[in-house]
């Protein structure tokens, strides 16, 4: 992580949030009558700021406190009890926006390159450069679903934890499935392939949840999908088998998340203990016996709407948007300028089929709304780290919900989809993940690109050096 930091200050190594105190204090030494507070206790007043606090409520002027990683006070400016001068920094937020870094439960880190893409590129680099990328755009928490080399993932996992590895929080979820069953063959068809635990009877299922389970895996992905008949996968991952790998995660605290895109998939699943999916039904309308199923069993839902629609925003090129521009150098963006010149030919009239699905589609969503949460599918079909998640907020403002619907699906509801009680919001008690934005998202969600500012854990991103490795 010091490896990103450029600074002319020599002290300021010391500061867990070098970049808000040099705002107040600009490149000083700091004299013998200031104590230089140290990474663990220091002290930053965050005050004047419109703070979204992630739960669909806002503090119109609000001031929060951060003392080493974690949120201390959070409220209305003049409700909190500011701690003494001394051993402190304040940052005057005023005009400004402040909201919860984005939570995303649904990306394939490390096989992305930019200048290519295959498990070759599957390195720790590689991967912390992948947790970086969600950092710089604001994603505090990312969840990689069954495609991580699982012995690298937990290596790199773990040095994170002990503060070795900087970035968005990393969280390696690998993939059960049926034999030739699991990812898309974009995937399976790398002669590296390793993600998938094939699973073909109950005792194999559960015999895998409990390895998992040793290993210190936390989450875990299945596929109950057949939609690669090249492969053989025509077999669905079985109700009793999958039923015994959910029951299983149970018992030993394991989250599930269930790849599954059809209406009755679902249910069966909800029915077998299933909470939490990547994907929607995208096959038909969502019915009553669904909504109720999804309400009594408290479901949530990662639409991955980049995955299933082209439209707006992902119709646009990405690497015609400066926002994507930030993370890439110019000969990247010429080359995805000449593949995308290569496809146009190619891409059909939507026919009335595809038209219906996508009716479907945003039907579906909206009558889920409020069981969403964010995940962008990133690094597994051309949509980018960071600022996918971007895109997906604006789609699912573009579907119907408001902004702050939005923030909360992206922030506080997908963190505790996951059991993460100390992530999603600006409140006391949670780690100091958050992003300051020059624009209000609530007016406009694209103004969530507005980004002054990252922090996590309490320290704050260098963007600029950042930007700078990329696009050189
Ligand atoms: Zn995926």
């Amino acid at each position: 992580m010091t490896g990103w930091r450029t600074t002319p200050c020599p002290w300021r190594h010391a500061l867990a949030l070098g970049g808000a105190f040099l705002v107040m204090v600009g490149c000083q030494e700091p004299g013998p009558a200031v104590p230089v507070p140290t990474a663990a206790d220091a002290v930053h007043v965050f005050t004047g700021a419109r703070v979204v606090v992630g739960d669909g409520t806002v503090l119109d002027n609000g001031t929060f406190i951060v003392r080493g990683e974690m949120i201390v006070a959070a409220g209305q400016t003049g409700d909190i009890d500011v701690p003494p001068e001394a051993g402190r920094s304040t940052v005057d937020l005023t005009g400004q926006t402040v909201m919860p870094a984005l939570v995303n439960t649904h990306a394939h880190l490390g096989w992305e390159r930019y200048t290519g893409w295959g498990s070759e590129h599957f390195t720790r680099d590689n991967l912390v450069d992948h947790l970086h990328r969600h950092a710089y755009y604001g994603v505090g928490t990312i969840i990689s679903t069954g495609s991580d080399q699982e012995t690298l993932a937990l290596e790199v996992q773990q040095a994170q934890r002990v503060g070795d590895v900087g970035g968005a929080r990393y969280l390696v979820s690998p993939g059960v499935g049926t034999p030739g069953g699991g990812p898309n063959p974009r995937f399976t068809d790398d002669d590296g392939w390793w993600g998938l635990h094939a699973v073909a009877s109950v005792d194999e299922a559960r015999a895998v949840v409990r390895a998992e389970a040793n290993r210190g895996i936390e989450i875990l992905k299945i596929w109950v999908d057949a939609r690669d008949e090249r492969r053989g996968a025509q077999v669905k991952l079985r109700p009793d088998i999958y039923a015994a790998v959910l029951d299983e995660a149970q018992v030993r605290d394991i989250r599930v998340i269930a790849h599954a895109t059809t209406l009755e998939d679902h249910k069966r699943l909800i029915e077998a203990g299933a909470r939490r999916f990547i994907h929607m039904p995208y096959d038909r309308e969502v019915d009553d016996e669904y909504l109720a199923l999804v309400d009594a069993r408290n479901v949530f839902i990662v639409p991955t709407l980049g995955m299933v629609t082209r439209r707006e925003p992902y119709r646009r090129p990405v690497f015609e948007d400066p926002f994507f521009q930030q993370q890439v150098p110019d000969a990247v963006i010429s080359r995805l300028r000449a593949e995308a010149a290569g496809r146009v030919s190619e891409d059909p009239e939507p026919s009335a089929a595809a038209a219906e699905r996508a009716r479907v589609i945003a039907d579906n969503f909206i009558q889920l709304a409020d069981h969403i949460i964010l995940g962008t599918d990133a690094g597994a079909v051309g949509d980018f780290f960071g600022y996918a998640d971007h895109l997906e907020l604006e789609l699912f403002v573009r579907l119907g919900m408001t902004p702050s619907q939005a923030i909360v699906a992206a922030t506080t509801r997908a963190a505790r989809a996951f059991g993460l009680s100390d992530v999603g919001n600006i409140a006391a008690g949670q780690t100091a993940d958050f992003i300051v934005l020059d624009a209000n998202p609530l007016d406009d969600i694209r103004n969530t690109r507005e980004i002054a500012q990252v922090f996590l854990r309490g320290e704050q991103v260098d963007r600029d050096a950042l930007r700078a490795q990329w696009t050189q």
